[in-house]
């Protein structure tokens, strides 16, 4: 039997850390890369913009011809040319001459500025009307005015992307305007997510008397899912180390990058995954000093990273929280692996145990300030109160009582209205 450690929070997840690495790579089509993480940093190899452009509807011009311009006496030029967004300019804008171009064409030779057609004494946008023979200008422009240079925004061989921040719709754009139609990007994580317990029942199972639903599975497959992590479902293992092993040997033929499960870890009679573990694994049992979700499992199956959380709801999902998502999240090659936090005032008195506790809440902005609210009672079997709360407020190890008023950090684990 494996020894049981007295660990703090942040010792464990050192130690978890510490085993597990990052995912091969894969290629995926950019439709498909919104989330994903960019495996090796994203090289430009065009300007954008590509070309010398207009930035509106208007005249090239040389600032040099309308120096003396202004709204008392305009000066007159002659137009020749017309350029829509798309073509490729055939005229060149000579002295006292000018095209007509349209947002996005590409500046003509010879021209240095664009004149907004609002500034003209043609101030239509309609394309089906003739191209005038001379137009009237009544300011005088700056060498560069309304027009985008090439690589302004950015320059072949420059880094756009770099590794481990995920792909957002703006960085989806810049990689088309790119050209880039595949990415590179770390495989998403495969998660084996196991449930056990004699006292459980699938979900559309009728309950019958002393079981309870399977809540773990479906509530862990989603946060992993949540960071972008794929669940594979394991189902539910019996309180037997015989069915509790088939179940891990499952997994390992399923090709799972980690193991998830719940309860069977503490100890209780029937405690039968530290058993197996014990046999067939590399893992050790953890006492983390923290508040819910003390035990802890940690190792690998088979070679299989193996994390074994407690059993009751909300501490299953804290200790996910807290172990298994900053893990899920390295393998996945992200930079970020922690939530962020704001300091909270914390509006009410409450006691803690001395260990880290973890306190479900509701922030909010109020005053210039974060403030903290408690979402109801706090026992680790009560999910009502986590789904109130967008906040898991600490309490530090060794504090007994909070007094209204202390400022504490809160783990944000959602924004109000945010998409996870
Ligand atoms: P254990 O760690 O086995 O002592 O379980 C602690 C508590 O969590 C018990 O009340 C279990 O019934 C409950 N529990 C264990 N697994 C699940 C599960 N998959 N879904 C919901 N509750 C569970
Ligand atoms: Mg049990």
């Amino acid at each position: 039997m494996a020894s049981i450690e007295d660990l703090t929070v942040r010792e464990a997840l050192a130690l978890i850390l510490a085993r597990v690495s990052v995912l091969p790579a894969e290629v995926v089509a950019l439709s498909d890369a919104l989330g994903r993480v960019p495996a090796v940093p994203v090289v430009a190899q065009d300007d954008l913009p590509p070309f010398a452009n207009s930035s509106m509807d208007g005249y090239a011009v040389r600032a040099a011809d309308l120096m003396s311009a202004n709204s008392e006496s305009p000066i007159r030029l002659r137009v020749i040319g017309d350029i829509a967004a798309g073509a490729t300019p055939l005229v060149e804008v000579t002295a006292g001459t000018v095209a007509r171009i349209m947002t996005g064409a590409p500046l003509p030779h010879g021209a240095d500025a664009v004149v907004p057609v609002e500034d003209t004494d043609e101030p239509w946008r309609d394309a089906n009307r003739p191209l005038p023979a001379y137009v009237s200008i009544g300011r005088s422009v700056k060498p560069g005015d309304y027009v985008r240079y090439p690589g302004e925004d950015i320059r072949a061989g420059e880094t756009v992307i770099s590794s481990g921040n995920v792909l957002r719709p703006q960085e989806i754009g810049v990689l088309a305007a790119l050209g880039q139609e595949r990415v590179t990007v770390v495989r998403r994580a495969r998660v084996g997510v196991l449930a056990t317990g004699d006292e459980l029942v699938e979900v559309s199972a009728p309950l019958s008397p002393g079981k309870i639903r399977n809540s773990n599975s479906y509530a862990q497959a989603a946060q992993v899912r949540a960071l972008g992590g794929e669940p594979v479902e394991l189902g539910i293992a019996r309180d037997t180390t015989a069915n509790v092993r088939d179940k891990l040997e499952m997994a390992v033929s399923l090709g799972v990058d980690l193991l998830v499960s719940s309860a069977g870890v503490s100890v209780g009679a029937y405690d039968v995954v530290k058993d197996v573990l014990d046999e067939s694994g590399d893992v050790a049992f953890w006492r983390v000093r923290m508040r819910p979700g003390k035990p802890l499992a940690f190792g690998a199956y088979r070679g299989i990273p193996y994390l074994g959380l407690p059993g009751n709801p909300v501490s299953a999902m804290v200790s996910f929280e807290t172990f298994a998502r900053p893990t899920i999240l390295k393998m996945g090659g992200h930079r970020t692996l922690e939530r962020p936090r704001v300091r909270a005032v914390f509006l009410e008195d409450t006691r803690s145990d001395g260990r880290e506790s973890y306190l479900r809440a509701v922030v909010s902005r109020e005053d210039g300030r974060y403030v903290a609210r408690m979402t109801g009672n706090q026992g680790s079997h009560v999910m009502t109160s986590l789904t109130k709360a967008n906040a898991l407020v600490v309490v530090p190890e060794g504090v007994r009582e909070v007094a209204a008023g202390t400022e504490l950090d809160a783990v944000m684990i959602d924004w109000p209205g945010s998409v996870f």
